[in-house]
């Protein structure tokens, strides 16, 4: 099968149709109506087998992650999904793989609208690159640099589950259903960053661990924050864990949460409370920005947890 039948077979028909795709899959280019006086968000995100996921995992939950993550970075800036493009390098073309990847990936696109509207094959080591396109009306997309001193730090869903997913798999252990599906298949806060336009002053979405990203908010931002181990929200699974061996690292520094972290005003606590309900989404208040550089994290004592070496650094010897 030639590259141009895969490329037909698999991938021309993926996600949803949308009337702002002037030209789709197929051309030399895809061509993108964006509406006046919108912002156009972009991200592009690179998954390595080996590196971000086992060689032999299921290819329809590595399809839904590959856009799951790019999700998670339009939902972090409160960006309404659009378009994907997709770059897949293959040891070779496998139809079964690339049915089932390609099924993870067409469900997840079409429950957020998202048409894919081009992309790139190329054979190797299989690595799987989306570039992911939203809309975000002109200056209201949330960065990470505007934290003030006395907002809450707040935090979505549960935090570590992939952490000790990955844990247990590592160790040859079983994983239960739960943890895996939150390893293998997150599910991208987009509902609720479009909901906190115009209330939270930063956010960012939760890849490599909370203690890691926080921090990103806090630089950008120029100020520290304090928060409270015991009110960090975890599920059974990591509570059970951390009862077990109280090692704060796998909540805080684990990664591949893919939930938002985002800061508010005091005053909008109980509008963060009737979103969460509508929602269905749990959102915890962990702790508060304050105007020292810095990121203290306490435990119940009060006492100061050293949190290390936190998040996954790629590159750790560069400078
Ligand atoms: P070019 O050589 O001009 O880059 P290609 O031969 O790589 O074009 O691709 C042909 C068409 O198929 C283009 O429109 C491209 O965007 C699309 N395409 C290629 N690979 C994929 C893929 N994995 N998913 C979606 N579209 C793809
Ligand atoms: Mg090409």
């Amino acid at each position: 099968m030639s590259e141009f039948d895969l490329i037909r077979n698999h991938f021309s028909r993926i996600g949803s149709q949308r009337a702002d795709v002037a030209l789709g899959v197929g051309d030399d280019c895809a061509l993108l109506r964006v509406p006046q006086g919108y912002e156009l968000a972009a991200s592009i995100d690179t998954l390595v087998a080996g590196v971000h996921f086992l060689p032999d995992c299921d290819p329809e939950g590595l399809g839904h992650k590959s856009l799951a993550v790019g999700l998670s970075d339009l939902a972090a800036v409160g960006a309404e999904p659009a378009w994907a493009t997709l770059a897949l390098t293959l040891p070779d073309a496998d139809a079964a793989w690339l049915d089932a990847f390609s099924l993870g990936f067409d469900r997840l696109a079409r429950s957020y609208g998202i048409a894919l509207v081009g992309g790139d094959m190329t054979r190797g080591p299989l690595t799987i690159t989306v570039q992911i396109q939203g809309l975000v009306p002109a200056a209201t997309a949330i960065l990470r640099r505007g934290a003030r001193p006395g907002d809450l730090v707040c935090v979505s869903g549960t935090l570590g589950d992939a952490g000790l997913a990955l844990r247990l798999l590592d160790a040859g252990e079983a994983v239960p259903e739960f943890l895996r599906g939150r390893l293998e298949r997150p599910t991208p806060r987009v509902e609720l960053g479009l909901a906190l336009r115009g209330t939270a002053t930063a956010m960012i979405d939760l890849s490599d661990g909370l203690a890691a990203d926080l921090g990103h908010i806090l630089a950008a931002s120029g100020v520290g924050a304090e928060i409270r181990l015991p009110d960090l929200p975890l599920s059974r699974a990591v509570r059970d864990r951390l009862a077990a061996d109280p090692d704060w690292g796998l909540p805080l520094a684990a990664g591949d949460d893919y939930e938002l972290c985002f800061c508010v005003p005091e005053q909008k606590r109980a509008r963060i409370t009737a979103l969460a309900e509508r929602l269905g989404i749990r959102i915890q208040a962990v702790g508060r920005v304050q105007p020292e550089i810095g990121l203290r994290c306490l435990l119940g004592d009060g006492s100061i947890w050293d949190p290390g070496q936190s998040g996954y650094d790629h590159f750790p010897d560069a400078d």
